[in-house]
C-alpha cells in the first residue's frame, strides 16, 4: 500500500452547516479526521491538521509554511494530499507547484458543500484526491487540483463558480485528466517545471484590475505605497486606460516591475495596439506581459520571482 501524507488546512471541506440558520463555519475539530476507516482503504495515511482556516485567511506565508513542511516530510511518502478552502485554493496550489521540486504526486482538493450538507462533496473529493496521489500515472505532473472528477494543473485551474460543485475549470486548456470509477486517466502531458527556491515572504505585490473610465486614484495610491511589484489585470490583449500610463512610467522609473495579464480569462496578452495605453506602447515602456496566467497566479509568481532574487531579467520568467 502506498504511503500518503494528508495535510488539512481548513476550508468548507472541514466545516459544518448550522442546520437552523444554514450558515457554514469552522467546527471545533476537522470533520474529515472522523472518516479514517473509509479513506484508509486507499493508502497508508499519515494525517496532519496543519491549519484549520477558512481559505480567505490563508496568506503566502501560510503557503510557504505548508511548502516547507511538505519538503521536510516528502522523502517518507509516495505522495501528498492537501485539503484546502476553495476560495484561494488555486493560489496555494500554484505557489506549491512553483516551490516544491519533486516528481511525486502532490494533490490539492476542497469542497463546495460542507461536511453535513446534503450532497456534500468533501469526502468524495478527498477519496478522488487520494486515488490520484497513489496512481503511478500522476508522477511528474506538477501539483494537481482534483475536484468533481476532474484533474487540473495548478497553473491553470481556477474557481469559476461561487457555489456550483463543478467550479474548478482550466479555461485555457481544459483539465489534464479525469477520475472515473475504475481509473485515473491523463490526457495531456505537463510541460512546465519551473521552481523558485525562497526562504521568506517579505515582498509586497498588489493586484489591480483595469476598467473602463479608470481614473488615477487607485494607481496614485499604489504609487505612495511601499511595494516591490505590481500586477495589473488589463483589458483585452493587454491594454489600459490612458490615465494609467504616466503613473506606470513613474513606477517603472522607480524600478518597480509591473506585470500585465488580461482580465479576459482566455488567450494571452500581446503588444498589438499602438495608441496611448495600448499594449505595444506598454510593452515598449518595459511592462512585463505574462502569458497564460490569471492576475492572482501572476501575483503569486511575481512574489516568488522577486523573493528568489534571481539574476536574470524578470521579463524572462513571464513568457
Ligand atoms: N469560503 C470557503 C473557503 O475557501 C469556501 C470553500 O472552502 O469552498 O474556505
Amino acid at each position: 500500500m502506498k504511503k500518503i501524507l494528508l495535510i488539512h488546512t481548513g476550508g468548507t471541506i472541514a466545516m459544518s452547516e448550522d442546520q437552523k440558520t444554514g450558515t457554514v463555519t469552522t467546527t471545533a475539530s476537522n470533520p474529515l479526521t472522523q472518516v479514517e476507516t473509509i479513506i484508509n482503504q486507499f493508502a497508508a495515511l499519515d494525517e496532519e491538521v496543519f491549519y484549520h482556516l477558512p481559505s480567505p485567511h490563508i496568506t503566502p506565508t501560510h503557503m510557504l509554511e505548508i511548502g516547507k513542511y511538505i519538503e521536510s516530510r516528502m522523502d517518507d511518502f509516495d505522495g501528498i494530499v492537501i485539503t484546502h478552502g476553495t476560495d484561494t485554493l488555486e493560489e496555494t496550489a500554484y505557489f506549491l507547484d512553483l516551490y516544491i521540486a519533486t516528481k511525486k504526486p502532490i494533490v490539492i482538493t476542497g469542497a463546495m458543500r460542507s461536511s453535513n450538507e446534503i450532497g456534500s462533496d468533501g469526502l468524495y473529493n478527498l477519496i478522488c484526491a487520494i486515488r490520484v496521489a497513489i496512481a503511478d500515472e500522476s508522477y511528474e505532473k506538477g501539483l494537481l487540483v482534483v475536484m468533481n472528477d476532474e484533474i487540473h494543473t495548478a497553473a491553470y485551474a481556477t474557481k469559476t463558480a461561487t457555489s456550483n460543485v463543478a467550479t474548478f475549470k482550466s479555461p485555457q486548456f481544459g483539465p489534464i485528466g479525469m477520475v472515473t470509477k475504475q481509473d485515473i486517466c491523463f490526457y495531456h502531458k505537463w510541460i512546465s517545471y519551473e521552481k523558485y527556491k525562497i526562504e521568506n515572504i517579505s515582498k509586497q505585490v498588489p493586484l489591480l484590475k483595469a476598467y473602463a473610465g479608470m481614473d488615477k486614484s487607485l494607481i496614485n495610491a499604489i504609487l505612495k505605497m511601499n511595494i516591490d511589484g505590481l500586477v495589473i489585470e488589463g483589458l483585452g490583449q493587454g491594454n489600459l486606460p490612458p490615465t494609467m500610463v504616466d503613473p506606470l512610467k513613474q513606477l517603472l522609473h522607480n524600478n518597480i516591475p509591473v506585470v500585465l495579464v488580461s482580465r479576459s480569462f482566455k488567450g494571452v496578452v500581446q503588444p498589438t495596439y499602438d495608441y496611448l495605453g495600448g499594449g505595444k506602447q506598454l510593452h515598449e515602456m518595459g511592462i512585463i506581459f505574462a502569458k497564460r496566467l490569471t492576475g492572482q497566479k501572476a501575483r503569486i509568481k511575481l512574489l516568488m520571482v522577486l523573493e528568489a532574487s534571481l539574476n536574470k531579467d524578470i521579463h524572462s520568467y513571464f513568457n
